[in-house]
């Protein structure tokens, strides 16, 4: 297949072949989409094709006009409506009970269906202007970290997508908060930008998913590298937790029997004898930004581990946990 790869100003082309059961791969503000119509099964099953991954995971539904939400969904409880009036269009996902017609091979055969309005204006023009709503997962190939630019969408999906819309590099760089919007009260499923802090404000009862505690929990698990491996560059991903003084102290004794490492600081940070140093910036929403590209990065430049440090702060500290404890497998060093 030849994929065509256009700008924002040229997307006509791109929205047409999402109407007639095309793949069209966009920016948005989290990360880069792989969109199809949510409502023609043979388009949602290439999604998992060109991902390469035989998948029962439910995709989300994008939306572009805030009443579409009611075309989906079935019931809208009073919290729902509220968090989409503060955080729509934006980086928060809501599950609600689906209506009939909402396709099995979108929601992998539940009830519920989860909707996002994303604030990405490249995003909003074109699924406008394809007139369906688009059921899209990252568009990264099955189990690498989430492309935040163009030149890392190419790389996995050149030949597999009708289109690849070229945007900017995504705002925020990571996956959208899911929300369960089902049930009484806000259970977040996956942390992202928006934060749980954020939910309180409009639920009080608004937690995270207990599984995703437990799961955070998992410091070594019995079989590393099958149950969390997501998120992952080829380089073997270490976790090095703690206080400044001592991350630098840990990675730099590792670093003289390895010279074929590389590292990933936070908050500054010097270290001669890895093969290269990435930076991830200074505070979470830093981390969030860069955390993807840099993982990517450090393949380009063929390393075989990654040491990346991690200290937790609030704001998206959740959800750059979240995604770099999976990079890494649950590969952890509290130091
Ligand atoms: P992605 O499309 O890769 O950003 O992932 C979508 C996320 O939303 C996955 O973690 C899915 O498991 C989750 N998801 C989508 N639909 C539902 C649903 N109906 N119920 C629960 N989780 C869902
Ligand atoms: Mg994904």
């Amino acid at each position: 297949m030849k994929t065509v790869t256009v700008d924002k100003n040229n997307l006509e082309g791109a929205a047409v072949c999402l109407r007639n059961g095309g793949l069209v791969v966009f920016p948005t503000e989290t990360v880069y989409g792989l969109g199809a119509d949510a409502s023609n099964p043979q388009a949602v099953e290439n999604i998992y094709k060109a991902k390469g991954r035989p998948s029962d995971n439910p995709l989300i539904v994008h939306i572009a006009n805030f009443d579409d939400v009611y075309k989906l969904a079935r019931e809208i409880p009073d919290f729902a409506a509220e968090l989409m009036e503060r955080y729509w269009p934006g980086p928060l996902t809501l599950i609600f009970k689906k209506q009939p017609h909402v396709i099995d091979r979108v929601t992998a055969g539940l009830d519920t269906v989860a909707v996002r309005y994303p604030s990405n204006p490249i995003a909003n023009e074109l699924i406008r202007r394809s007139g369906v709503f688009v059921a899209a997962p990252s568009a990264n190939l099955s189990g690498s970290p989430s492309p935040t630019v163009y030149r890392h969408v190419k790389a996995d999906l050149d030949g597999r997508v009708d289109y690849i819309v070229n945007g900017e590099g995504c705002e925020i760089g990571l996956e959208s908060t899911v929300v369960d919007a089902s049930g009484d009260f806000p259970v977040i499923l996956r942390p992202g930008a928006i934060t749980l802090e954020m939910l309180s404000k409009v639920h009080p009862g608004a937690c995270m998913d207990p599984a995703l505690l437990d799961s955070d929990k998992v410091e070594k698990p019995k079989c590393p590298g099958m149950k969390y491996i997501h998120y992952s560059p080829k380089a073997d991903v270490i976790v090095v937790c703690g206080e400044k003084q001592n991350r630098t102290e840990y990675i730099s004794s590792q670093l003289k029997a390895n010279s074929n490492a590389g590292v990933m600081t936070f908050c500054g940070g010097e270290y001669p004898d890895a093969k290269c140093t990435l930076s991830a910036g200074n505070t979470m929403q830093e981390y969030g930004h860069i955390l993807f590209y840099n993982l990517r990065e450090f393949d380009g430049h063929g390393v075989d581990t990654v040491y990346a440090e991690f200290e937790i702060q609030d704001g998206m500290g959740d959800a750059v946990k979240n995604r770099l404890y999976k990079s890494a497998g649950f590969n952890i060093v509290n130091v």
